[in-house]
């Protein structure tokens, strides 16, 4: 594991696996790369070192705290990689 780790990065993946199945767009593995992609350059990253336990707990609140802003951020992304999505071309 990284030193440093984007915990916004761990948050945004958690809240599409928790969305996923009732995103409507491509499922493949390139769109849901492209929507991570997409999502986390729309959010301040926020890094956190990762000792044990501590991390943990640095997720749960900043879970709360960012929870719609990440939905938000997800449902721009699904929309424009749907509209461009790479692997059609
Ligand atoms: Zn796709």
């Amino acid at each position: 594991m990284d030193k440093y780790h984007n915990v916004m990065e761990t948050l945004v993946i958690n809240k599409l696996n928790e969305i996923w199945d009732t995103l409507d767009c491509c499922k493949c593995d390139k769109c849901r790369n492209d929507i991570i992609a997409c999502t986390l350059n729309q959010m301040k990253p926020k890094y956190a070192v990762t000792e044990e336990g501590e991390l943990y707990v640095r997720l749960c609140i900043l879970s709360a705290e960012h929870e719609f802003e990440v939905v938000k951020a997800i449902a721009i992304s699904v929309r424009t990689v749907s509209e461009h999505p790479k692997h059609c071309i």
